[in-house]
Formats: structure tokens, sequence, C-alpha cells
């Protein structure tokens, strides 16, 4: 069904089957003779629906009962805000790590509530880095981090650190591999990487976090009211959770988390290989911190880099344009990209190689 390799950043490729699975429920859903657009949520079919979706996240990313998940709207962007709106009062303050972008992003919202501590930040590297020595205040309200930066091309792979409660962006790397889930007190995701199309966000966190939340708060915006209504205090984002709950099912189909983990380690070593071996190209993220979802990449000249754009275009390659801070490529390796796109892409920038020497 795909013609093309999308290796696009978000909104991604999603498995075709589960593509196919949306457009017959657009049509007719489960023999209803009714569209799924078109249905109430608060219909039994729909409840059954959210629900089931609820039970594949907490299955597939093993979160423990003590843990609500939840599914809002107002995408990753809305959850910088209500982080702090939730958890930082006035005169408290709030530790954050600057690792790049949305973590900037992240940072400039929280200011809006109280202080924010910057812990630690790889600016000073245009954030080709994840910094690993800083202390993480106990007196702080929370410690926010971003698991993947979806545009510098990083990730972090260890989270075990002792201190205030952690809270991570999860929205580029959600699904993509093994998490403990206790590490975190508060885990939030846009879905339109991983688990969806856009239009909902994940939330997981731990109840008893949950609990300590400000007691003020407008309702769209409190975390608790999501969790006492089922998701569902106003008209759900139906479709989005309709189609992640495909999704999940075919993540399920494919060994789960542990099963993708490994597919995605192999494409990313693949990819990473090539940009290591080729004359052309050279990665920009610290080789220990390099993403497995988006590997981004500079050539050596503009020439290359306009011509090896153009000559990926050619062979059905597209969504490889670096982030304008960043320049040069990324290549996103989501869940649903497969191997077999990697080694397009590998065999292009060969390729392409022999014919620019
Ligand atoms: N955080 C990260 C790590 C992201 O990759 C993105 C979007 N790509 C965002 C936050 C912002 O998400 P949204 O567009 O859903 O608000």
């Amino acid at each position: 069904m795909h013609k093309k390799h999308n290796f696009g950043a978000g909104p991604c490729i999603l498995p075709s089957s589960v593509m196919e699975q949306a457009a017959q429920a657009v049509i007719n859903w489960g023999g209803m003779g009714l569209s799924i657009l078109e249905v109430s949520h608060r219909s039994p079919e729909f409840e059954d629906v959210v629900l089931k979706t609820q039970l594949l996240v907490r299955e597939l990313l093993s979160v423990p009962d003590h843990y609500s998940v939840l599914f809002l709207q107002g995408g990753a962007s809305t959850q910088f805000a209500m982080v702090p709106m939730n958890f930082l009062s006035k005169g408290k303050k709030a530790a954050y790590l600057d690792t790049g972008y949305f973590a900037q992003k992240a940072i400039k919202e929280a200011k809006l509530f109280g202080e924010v501590a910057l812990v630690a930040s790889s600016k000073d590297k245009d954030y080709a880095y994840i910094p690993v020595d800083f202390n993480n205040d106990k007196q702080a309200a929370y410690l926010h981090c971003t698991s993947n930066n979806t545009i510098e091309g990083t990730e972090i792979f260890d989270f075990s650190t002792a201190g205030a409660p952690l809270i991570c962006d999860m929205s580029s790397d959600i699904f993509s591999r093994k998490i403990n889930i206790t590490d975190f007190d508060l885990i939030y995701a846009g879905a339109q990487k991983n688990m969806g199309p856009a239009g909902m966000t994940l939330v997981i966190a731990k109840n008893e976090f949950l609990d300590q939340a400000k007691k003020e708060i407008p309702s769209m915006l409190d975390y608790r009211v999501f969790r006492d209504n089922m998701s569902m205090y106003n008209t759900p984002p139906v479709f989005s959770i309709y189609v992640a709950m495909l999704n999940l099912l075919w993540l399920k189909d494919q060994g789960g988390v542990n099963g993708i983990e490994q597919k995605n380690i192999e494409k990313a070593k693949l990819l990473y290989t090539e940009i290591d071996r080729n004359p052309l190209f050279y990665g920009t993220a610290d080789v220990g911190h390099r993403s497995r979802m988006n590997v981004t990449f500079l050539a050596i000249n503009k020439e290359v880099e306009t011509g090896f754009l153009k000559f990926a275009a050619d062979q059905g390659i597209v969504g490889i344009k670096g982030y304008r801070t960043v320049g040069g490529f990324r290549a996103s390796l989501y869940n649903a990209l497969p191997l077999s796109s990697v080694e397009v892409l590998v065999s292009a920038m060969a390729s392409f190689e022999k014919i620019y020497s």
C-alpha cells in the first residue's frame, strides 16, 4: 500500500494493515452500518474501544495498577503547560534538563507557573549529547526530561536518578523500547509517532503523584478529572483513539515492545553504520547518545546535500530533510517503518557516493 519510503518525523508512517482497517471503519464500523466517525463516544461500542486501548497500553508497557493511563488532547505542547500548572506553584521550583528544542519549549511554559532550575544543558554543543552528570535536587517539585530529542537526534537510555519525581516527555520514542514505568511519576506523549494518528496525547501517571496536584485547576487541564471520568470528561478524539487501538494491536503482533525494540536496534545500526562508513555524510549526535528513532546526519557540503535529497526523492524516499536548526538530514525510523525502507536509503547513500566521486 505504501509506495513511498516515509522517513517523516511525525505525523509519520503507520502500518498499512492499520490504515486498511481504519479506512474500513470510516465506511462501516464492525458491520454496524455506521462510520466510526458518527457513533456516540458514550456508546458501549466506543467505551469498549477506550477500555481496550487503555488495557493495551498497560499490557505493552507493563504499567502497574497504581498508575493511571489517560487520553488527553492538545498534543505534547499542552503538557508543557499542564505539568507545571498541576505540580508547580509560585515560590516553588521545578528542575528541567535542557536537551533541545522541545525541552526549551517545556521550560518556557514552566516559567509561567514558578521557578525553573536548569539542572543541566547540552546547548554548549548544539544539543549533540545528553548531559549525564547533574544533581537531581530532592527539593524540586519534579525533574522534567525529554527521552528522545526528535530534532537533535539524541536519546536517553538511563533514567536511574534518585531525587525529585521524574516527569518525561516521551513523544517520539514511547512504545519503541522497553521502559520501566516505575522510574517515572508521569510520562506524556503526543500520539503521532508510534502510537497512532495526531489528536490524542497519552499520559501515564502514578496516582499518588496525581493526588498531590494543586486544587484550583480548570477541569480540562486537571489530570484527576480525566482519571475520574475514564478520559471522557468531554468528547474525546474518537478516531485517534480507535486507530491507536488498532496500531497497538499491530504492535502486540510484532512481539510487543520487546519485539519491536530488536527491530528498531537493527534498523538504527544499519543506517548509522552507513553514515559512519560513507565519506559523504557524518552523524551529528555523540555516538553513545544517538537516537534510534531520529537519525540526524549532515552532508560534507551543500552540493551533496541538495544532490542527495533529489537523488533519494527519485527513489521514493521522503521525509529525510533535517529540521532547520540542525540542517542536513533526519531519517525517522519509527516502529512501522520496515527494515526494507532503511535498506533502500542505505543503498541510495552508497549509490550516490559512487556517482559523486
Ligand atoms: N515533544 C517532542 C519530543 C516532540 O517530538 C514533539 C512533536 N514532534 C512535541 C513535544 C510537540 O508535540 P505536539 O505537536 O503533539 O504538541
